[in-house]
């Protein structure tokens, strides 16, 4: 999640990015913090520095509430590599498995196995662990012109960047290019640096 701020106990506004929540999958606190429909912070849906700033202002750690500029700078926590996910480590995971699977799929599909991408598309707008990610997924998938290409592998490969570069936008990152995600997930760097 970017856009838990700390210091701001305000109910989120309209620009604000933080999630809306149909009641039986989550909320969100004042502060930003997402929580799963079991009512409690959701490690999935927040990233590892939110959490950490969350438990330190519940155990009145350090010198009481960070600022959100401190929150905004603090390198992010490293949580032992065998702990589970934050969002931020789930959407890396996920994203390399989403480009690789793009990187496989057959340059001339047949229909069932365009048909079985459709569905693996839909239900993972369904299932994926970080419910405000899957609802606005879903929510962009399901506007025509953003529905999966799936008629080749180069537009599929195309379309999945484009999907990820609408995270990207909504993240305030930077856009990547959609040229290059061949040489990104499938062939190497033309420098040769992964050969
Ligand atoms: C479906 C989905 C929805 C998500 N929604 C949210 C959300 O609403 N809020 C939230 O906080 N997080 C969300 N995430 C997680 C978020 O997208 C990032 O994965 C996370 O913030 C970690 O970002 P990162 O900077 O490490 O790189 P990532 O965005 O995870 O990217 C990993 C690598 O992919 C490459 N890459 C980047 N952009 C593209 C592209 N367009 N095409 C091809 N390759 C690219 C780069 O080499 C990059 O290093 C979502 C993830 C997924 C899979």
């Amino acid at each position: 999640m970017t856009a838990a701020d700390p210091d701001n106990d305000q109910p989120p506004s309209e620009s604000s990015h933080l999630p809306q929540a149909p009641a039986h999958k989550g909320s969100v606190t004042k502060s930003g913090i997402v929580l799963g429909p079991d009512g409690k912070p959701c490690r999935t849906c927040n990233s590892a520095r939110d959490m950490t700033n969350l438990s330190r202002m519940l155990t009145g750690g350090g010198k009481g509430k960070p600022s959100a500029l401190a929150a905004a700078i603090a390198p992010p926590p490293a949580y032992p590599s065998d702990c589970p996910p934050d969002v931020e480590q789930l959407g890396r995971s996920t994203w390399t498995l989403l480009h690789s699977i793009t990187a496989t799929y057959p340059e001339t599909p047949t229909q069932s196995q365009k048909s079985d991408m459709q569905q693996f598309l839909s239900i993972l707008g369904r299932v994926y662990p970080c419910w405000f990610c899957a609802g606005d997924f879903t929510t962009w998938m399901k506007q025509p012109e953003n529905s999966p290409k799936l008629d080749t592998q180069e537009d599929f490969g195309r379309w999945m960047c484009k999907a990820h570069n609408e995270v990207n936008r909504k993240l305030g990152k930077q856009e990547f290019d959609c040229n290059l995600w061949r040489e990104r997930w499938k062939d190497g760097w033309k420098d040769g640096r992964c050969d």
